[in-house]
């Protein structure tokens, strides 16, 4: 399809989201305003997608931004964050932060860039705390609105990642951090997310990964921050419960493990929905053309969700969050 038909689609569809939004204004959202995953139609925000670079090892087409906004158009998602990935464990290839602030820069009304630094770098280049910042603000002045995804092979709260978490703090950048037994490691119960929290009080945290998502349940063992879609009822006593009771910094992303870790148990799920529809965030995890399976555009529904929490989760919490 030529860019100036592509074009013509997006501002049509924008503007069947601007009327959808308009109509809705204050009042009581109706069902029929519902759209594909259950939410005000048009609004979803998605905290978690991919642009990926073509590759030799790659069987598949890249997720290009036409592409990407192509799918999002299919699903009803009106923006998206867009997370490079930089760390050597985090992906097949580095997706850097540069290639996705320009990517991205044609179409920032609907997909919105994160920066990411390997904190490893804090190690040899970016010694001092200014050095770090400034590279950091320029990311900021360059749109990005975010820090992640932060994936690298260290402990969550090892020392270069927590200088990185002081320079977010300071800059002012959210981060979405992956957490299993490969990537910002941490114990079962999750204490090393706490260190994290309780050191930067004023730093969003948004969790996301397997272990994080496993920790939605209590008596978990070490090897269980690894299970990428723990099935069965929700043991009480999990640490993303407690990290949000002590922290109102700590947040989840919905994406990938995290529908599913609600859609376990849906008596269990249903309740934290309601009881963090403040802290959690509609996300998808989209990087392959070949991903066709979304628990996430039937979870609203499936767990009977307000529409009051709809609207939270599926946008206001990412739009205040990310300061748009
Ligand atoms: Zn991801």
């Amino acid at each position: 399809m030529s860019n100036a038909i592509y074009s013509q689609r997006i501002v049509s569809r924008r503007t069947l989201f601007a009327e959808a939004g308009m109509a809705l204004g204050a009042a009581a959202v109706s069902r029929g305003a519902l759209g594909a995953a259950g939410a005000p139609r048009g609004t979803l925000f998605d905290i978690h997608t991919h642009l990926t670079q073509g590759w030799i090892g790659s069987t598949t087409e890249p997720v290009t931004a036409t592409h990407l906004l192509h799918w999002m158009d299919g699903h009803e998602i009106e923006r998206a964050a867009v997370l490079p990935l930089v760390s050597p464990e985090a992906f097949w290839y580095p997706v850097t932060t540069e290639f996705v602030l320009r990517e991205t820069a044609p179409h920032r009304d609907r997909l919105i860039p994160f920066c990411a630094i390997d904190p490893r770098t804090l190690a040899t280049h970016l010694t001092t705390p200014k050095q770090v910042q400034d590279l950091l603000r320029r990311y900021r002045e360059a749109g990005a609105k975010g820090f992640g995804e932060h994936k690298p092979r260290l402990a969550i709260d090892d020392p270069l990642s927590m200088r990185l978490y002081e320079a977010c703090t300071a800059v002012g950048l959210p981060v979405l951090l992956h957490l299993d037994n490969e990537a910002n490691m941490d114990k079962p119960g999750l204490p090393g997310f706490d260190r994290v929290a309780s050191a930067f009080p004023e730093l969003v945290l948004i969790g996301h990964g397997k272990g994080w998502w496993a920790s939605i349940a209590g008596g978990i063992s070490q090897a269980d921050l690894q299970v990428g879609y723990p099935r069965g009822p929700i043991a009480p006593g999990g640490a993303i419960d407690a990290l949000m009771d002590r922290h109102p910094n700590v947040y989840g992303d919905l994406s990938s493990s995290g529908a599913h870790a609600l859609l376990r148990d849906s008596a269990f799920g249903g309740e934290f929905l309601r009881r963090r529809a403040d802290r959690l965030l509609f996300g998808t995890d989209y990087y392959d053309r070949g991903q066709l399976d979304w628990p996430q555009f039937t979870m609203f529904d499936a767990l009977k969700a307000p529409d009051e929490v709809r609207r939270k989760v599926a946008a206001e919490n990412a739009v205040r969050v990310l300061k748009l």
